[in-house]
């Protein structure tokens, strides 16, 4: 369930408690918020209407689709003036009424759409991939139609990746909860929320999908991953210390799961230390870091992006820390100078990461400075 509050006062309701409406499944915590909506909050007359959409966790998505939608259109109207879906090829959808998106890499007068046109073609492919058969290479090939142009294959950004994400919802969320298709749609929501920074939002859908996963006992390989969807949107909000104990959380996992040298592993020590340095730990993500770094030497060439990220998050450790010696401060810049170098040669002067290294070098050089000349006073003091 994503719709995991009484319906008139917000209790939480977690996942299974409080009192259904009999006839549509609108949950409240109690007799009393049920007798007041029924009564003053206009339930009598929607309750119908809710059943017969399938539902309230339906009837939900349903409405936040739609929002989705004329949020998604409102965004692209400048883009979009005169211009057909080159599904349907007509500028109104034929029963919606709605007008087109585009928000992916397409240009000129390539890639209009309408939201509902691009999610019926997503259902439809999906459907027949599923009836014959057709295996999960396929299934994982057309699942992209949820979140991906056909045309430029770049990942929708922004309301329209909202828009599909709510589409995807409503479309499986009937199915049973061990049901694949319908899990992915969780997390397709979950993700459409993030892109279009409704974190509040994806808060609610993220951790309902962990819990559910928790629940059916998923794979601890699935679980990671809905976690570390969950860690960022906590960092997202600002609730630091949550971010740090499930990226903390993540590390020892993937340790267990994929062992030191994985990847995904590196990833999240990676995320952890920035966690770590969020939270002003920096003894503990220094110490965190020298023992990554080492493994990263081993596995990734020196160029790699991730080897570079390690490194910088390693070098903000080192400077950020108000405790830190001069030595830490001169291996900082020395660090940074090496990445900077490394990140222009291979990502080039433009690319957001060289950019933030050079800010940060900039930032170290200048707390190196600063230890120089308070060294130099002490020192002309002394003698
Ligand atoms: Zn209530
Ligand atoms: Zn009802
Ligand atoms: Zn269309
Ligand atoms: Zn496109």
């Amino acid at each position: 369930m994503i719709l995991t509050q009484c319906a008139v006062c917000a209790t939480e309701l977690g996942l299974s408690l409080g009192k259904k409406c009999g006839r549509c499944s609108t949950r409240y915590c109690g007799p009393e918020c049920q007798k007041q909506h029924w009564e003053e909050g206009g339930h009598d007359k929607l309750c119908k209407l809710i059943k017969k959409a399938g539902g309230a966790e339906q009837y939900n998505a349903n409405k936040k689709y739609a929002e989705a939608v004329s949020v998604a259109v409102a965004k692209c109207a400048d883009d979009t003036k005169g211009q057909t879906c080159y599904i349907c090829t007509q500028a109104l959808h034929w029963k919606t009424k709605e007008g087109l998106v585009r928000m992916c890499a397409c240009r000129g007068t390539a890639g209009f759409a309408h939201v509902s046109c691009l999610a019926e073609q997503a259902k439809i492919l999906n459907d027949e991939a599923e009836e014959n058969n057709l295996g999960r290479k396929v299934l994982n090939e057309r699942w992209n139609r949820w979140h991906t142009c056909s045309l430029c294959e770049q990942m929708y950004h922004g309301d329209v990746a909202c828009a599909l994400g709510w589409a995807c919802w409503r479309t499986y969320l009937g199915r049973p909860e061990t049901n694949h298709a319908r899990q992915c749609a969780m997390s397709r929501l979950g993700n459409g929320l993030h892109v279009a920074g409704y974190h509040e939002d994806a808060l609610s859908v993220r951790e309902a999908e962990l819990s559910l996963l928790r629940r059916l006992g998923a794979d601890e390989r699935n679980i990671l991953v809905a976690q570390t969807n969950l860690a960022s949107t906590y960092i997202e909000l600002g609730r630091h210390e949550y971010g740090l104990r499930m990226r903390r959380e993540i590390y020892a996992g993937c340790l267990r799961s994929y062992g030191e040298e994985h990847r995904e592993t590196l990833v999240a020590a990676n995320n952890y230390a920035v966690s770590l340095k969020l939270n002003s730990r920096f003894d503990e993500a220094k110490s965190l870091l020298r023992k990554v770094m080492p493994v990263a030497r081993r596995v990734l060439v020196e160029s790699h992006e991730l080897a570079l990220r390690l490194k910088k998050i390693y070098a903000r450790a080192l400077h950020e820390d108000p405790g830190a010696t001069l030595d830490e401060l001169r291996e900082a810049v020395t660090t940074l100078e090496d990445t900077v170098r490394i990140a222009r040669r291979v990502l080039g002067g433009a690319h957001p990461l060289t950019k933030g290294m050079e800010r940060d070098l900039q930032l170290a050089r200048a707390a190196l400075g600063a230890r120089d000349v308070e060294a130099l006073r002490v020192g002309a003091m002394r003698v």
